[in-house]
Parts: C-alpha cells; sequence; structure tokens
C-alpha cells in the first residue's frame, strides 16, 4: 500500500506558504470574468464581477467600458480597484459561439479554461501570488484553467532562482466550491505527469519512476513493483528485449484501485513507460534527444489518472500496468533482426529498436487481458507519424468499439483535450503478419507511411477480439503544444482530463 500523501497540495500549500506569508502578505490579486461581443461594443459581467462592480460603485465597469471590451482570451489589469492590489479582467468571449460545431470541443468550458490561465500569468507577471478567482460560472474549468497555467518544472533551479508558484483560491462566495475542488483535483494530477515526464532520464530511472509513483500517489491505491524475475517467469520476452542494451533495471508496474467492493471486472489502463529512448542500435539523430525523457509520458498519465479517480473517490475498479524500461544502445542490444517470443506465444522480429514502444506494450496488453478487463486502453507516446498526421493539438485514437468511441468523444469535447478517430484496417494487419520466418515484424513490410496505423495494427494482434480496446497514440501531444495557451512550456499530461472524464460519466457504479 502506498504510503499517503495529498498531491493536491503539495506545490501549492506546503511548498510556498511561508514564502508567502514572508514577503506578499499585502499583495492580493482577484480574476474576474466578462462576456464581449466584439461586434456592439458591449460587455456583460459574470456574476461575482457584477456584485465586484457594484461594490466600486460602478467603475470596474465604467474603466471596461470606457477602453472597448477585452476579446476572448485576453486581459486587462486594473489597479489599485476595491480591495485588491490588482485585478484582472480576462474576456470569455461569446460563450460557445466561439466555436463551431467541426471543433468538437465544450467551448465555453475551453473559453473559461483559457480566461482563468491568462488572469493568473498576468498577476503572477505582475508579482501578484495571493489570488483569488471568479468561478467565471463554470468553476471545474476555471480550477482546471488556472492550475494547469500556474504549473512550472523548476526542480533543478536553484532555490533563489525559481519563480513563486502563485496560491489560488475561488472567490469565498462562490457556491461552487466542490467543482472548484474537482477541478483542482485533476489539474494537479495533470501537473504531476507532467512532473514525471520532465524530470531528466538520470532522475527518473525505472526504479525511480516506480519510487516516485509509490511516494506520491493517493490512499488506497496499491502500488506494485515486478522485477525482472517476475517478468521472465511471466515469458514477457518481448518488453525485456527493450531493457537488454541497459544498465537499469526493468520494472512492470501493476497499480490497483478498487473504489467498490464487487466482483466486477476491472478497467485496464497500460501506459508506455520508456523512460529514456535512445532508439537503441537504430539509434535516433542527437537533435532533441532529450525530449525522449518523456517517452514514459502514456505511464505517467496512467499513474496520475488512477491517482484523481481515488483523490475523488470515484466508484469504479481500475488497473493500472506500465512496463519501464529505458530503450539503450549497450552490448547486450537487441540487433535489428533479432528475433523474440512474446508473452502470447507470438514471435516477433525486431527491424528497427526504435519502434520500442510496441515491443513493451503487447506484453502488458497480454497481462492485463487476463483480468478479464471491461475495456483496454493502452496509452502511448508511440509513433513519430501521429505528429505529421495531426499536428500539435490532438491525440490519435484507434478504437475497435464504436460505444467506447462514442464515450470516448464526449469526453474529450468535455475535457476540451481532443481525439480524432484512426483506422484499423486489415490493410495495416497484413503489413505487420505477413512473413514467412515470423509471426509478426515490428515494422511495416512496404514502409510506405501509415506508421500510426501499422503499429495500432501490432497492438491489436495481442488484444483479445471480443475485449472493447482504445490505444492512444499521443506522440503529437507529448510537449510544447501550441493550441492550449494554459500549458505552458515542457511536457502536457495529455489527454488525463479525457480519460479521467471517460471513465467518471460511463462506468463509475452509481
Ligand atoms: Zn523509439
Amino acid at each position: 500500500m502506498a504510503i499517503f500523501r495529498s498531491f493536491a497540495f503539495k506545490y501549492s500549500s506546503v511548498v510556498y506558504r511561508n514564502r508567502l506569508f514572508s514577503s506578499m502578505t499585502d499583495s492580493r490579486g482577484l480574476v474576474l470574468g466578462v462576456y464581449s461581443d466584439e461586434k456592439t461594443k458591449s460587455n456583460k459581467l459574470t456574476k461575482a464581477a457584477e456584485k465586484y462592480n457594484a461594490q466600486t460603485n460602478g467603475q470596474l465597469l465604467q474603466l471596461i467600458d470606457l477602453a472597448g471590451p477585452i476579446s476572448n482570451g485576453s486581459q486587462r489589469t486594473f489597479w489599485g480597484l476595491g480591495g485588491y492590489t490588482a485585478v484582472s479582467v480576462v474576456g470569455l468571449g461569446d460563450g460557445a459561439k466561439d466555436w463551431d460545431a467541426l471543433e468538437k470541443i465544450d467551448g465555453e468550458k475551453e473559453n473559461v479554461r483559457i480566461a482563468a490561465g491568462v488572469g493568473v500569468k498576468a498577476l503572477a507577471a505582475n508579482k501578484i501570488f495571493n489570488i483569488e478567482l471568479d468561478d467565471l460560472e463554470s468553476a471545474q474549468s476555471a480550477a482546471e484553467g488556472a492550475h494547469l497555467a500556474s504549473y512550472i518544472y523548476q526542480e533543478f533551479r536553484a532555490a533563489d532562482k525559481q519563480k513563486k508558484i502563485p496560491e489560488l483560491q475561488v472567490l469565498s462566495d462562490s457556491s461552487k466550491k466542490d467543482e472548484w475542488n474537482f477541478g483542482k483535483v485533476l489539474a494537479n494530477s495533470q501537473n504531476w505527469a507532467r512532473t514525471l515526464s520532465n524530470t531528466p532520464a538520470n532522475h527518473m530511472t525505472p526504479t525511480l519512476f516506480a519510487e516516485n509513483v509509490a511516494k506520491n500517489m493517493a490512499k488506497g491505491v496499491e502500488v506494485v513493483a515486478h522485477d525482472r524475475q517476475w517478468a521472465e517467469q511471466q515469458g514477457m520476452g518481448s518488453f525485456l528485449s527493450v531493457s537488454n542494451g541497459s544498465a537499469q533495471p526493468p520494472i512492470f508496474l501493476e497499480l490497483t484501485y478498487r473504489g467498490i467492493d464487487s466482483a466486477e471486472n476491472p478497467i485496464a489502463l497500460v501506459g508506455k513507460g520508456i523512460t529514456f529512448d535512445s532508439g537503441g542500435i537504430s539509434i535516433k539523430p542527437s537533435a532533441k534527444m532529450d525530449a525522449m525523457r518523456a517517452d514514459m509520458s502514456g505511464g505517467a498519465i496512467v499513474a496520475a489518472t488512477i491517482n484523481a479517480l481515488a483523490e475523488t473517490g470515484a466508484k469504479v475498479y481500475v488497473k493500472g500496468f506500465i512496463p519501464l524500461t529505458e530503450n539503450m544502445p549497450g552490448g547486450r542490444a537487441t540487433k535489428p533482426g533479432d528475433v523474440f517470443k512474446s508473452r502470447n506465444g507470438k514471435t516477433i522480429c525486431v527491424d528497427n529498436t526504435d519502434a520500442e514502444g510496441r515491443l513493451v506494450l503487447i506484453d502488458a496488453l497480454d497481462y492485463a487481458a487476463d483480468f478479464k478487463p471491461q475495456f483496454i486502453l493502452d496509452i502511448a507516446t508511440l509513433t513519430g507519424a501521429m505528429s505529421v498526421a495531426l499536428g500539435d493539438c490532438l491525440t490519435g485514437a484507434f478504437v475497435n468499439n464504436d460505444k467506447l468511441w462514442q464515450h470516448l468523444e464526449k469526453a474529450s469535447e468535455s475535457s476540451g483535450d481532443r481525439l480524432w478517430r484512426m483506422p484499423l484496417l486489415k490493410h495495416y494487419t497484413k503489413q505487420m503478419t505477413d512473413f514467412s520466418a515470423y509471426d509478426l515484424d515490428n515494422i511495416a513490410k512496404s514502409g510506405k507511411g501509415g506508421g500510426s496505423c501499422t503499429a495500432a495494427a501490432f497492438l491489436r494482434e495481442f488484444v483479445p477480439k471480443d475485449t472493447p480496446w482504445v490505444h492512444l497514440d499521443i506522440a503529437p501531444v507529448m510537449g510544447d503544444t501550441s493550441d492550449q495557451s494554459y500549458l505552458g512550456e515542457g511536457m502536457c499530461g495529455r489527454p488525463l482530463r479525457t480519460i479521467y472524464e471517460l471513465i467518471a460519466q460511463n462506468y463509475q457504479r452509481k
């Protein structure tokens, strides 16, 4: 059993409170919202902003009107108004009308996330770190945007050079405090996944990843780290082949959260956990190779999603499986053309050692299937081809079940972290399985593009046909994405909130 430590409060309360009291007791900031119609130049305040406007005898609205509408996603700071040092008024646009149906997003919620992030960043840039926020009439989204925007990875910066992280609170008279706290747990769980992914690979080996998860995971989640010997006994020859060239021992992490006491089958989450991907003998070019410290993002998101489910007391039974290893070109490393046997008995020729994600995932998928799950979701920074296809704003989803896809699409519209459905055709399967000397190859026969689709087809061979399954290729949204302004630099932890919503909305016991 993991030691309890509430992650939600780790950044805001424990670490920074002392500094706040010593230096910024008096600097208080407030974020308020306004809906603006650019055409009619009219401004409509949120309920909380209206209240504040009344307290300032209508001065706030007069000042906003004076300079014209505050456009969607921008802000204007007012100094010395009412009881706060500064008030940042953020533009919420025209509600959902700023997004059309093709966008497949709940635009109202997304506008709130963007606006909350903009307001918090503007005040923090002015050295105001004690910030209260309007719930912007969508408290969960406001908390998500504000907490995601406040995150900075600066673990290895000298203490006196580190930026201060603002202390965030919803206005005390908000009636939506529960929703706010809910959004805060989701955002802070996502921020934990970001920290796991951002951490340099020498500080996030398979062993250190497992220790970090055991230490920070919410109460009630069982964390078991299986060693190499266990994986050998399981016959996980495909997973273990990837660890051959590394001096770091591999670990197969198994997480269990039982939010219900019943004999119900679990939901299975499988996350790729390559703590550093050099490419192996098929070594990668050196430019931007450092980003491959985040090749365990799928595993980080699995751990952090289960943390969020446990912290919010979701009534579900979920298991997480994270095969952890480095992919290195050591003397024992896999050579292109080597053949290995996977846990389910199929043999695989490894023609490209940089296509290692699928090799660790298939043994985890096969092990997960032993628990007869309601559905399996795997998540992996799997292919560069996915980024070529989708840019940096979407996760590619390969799904063998229409109902599961409908749930996923709805969850992604609501979370604002969107998925796009990709093809699972026999054509791609043939590319991976049509060989005379072995059962599968880890790269496609023809090599004529479609690398994400052939990778998904490869994984599909290790999932029972009657088990609903989705493979999420998160390579496009691993880090430095440009569509969500509330996420700053570095790794993103996407799409954690979509997976959370999928499970919480559709699979909870009433
Ligand atoms: Zn690779």
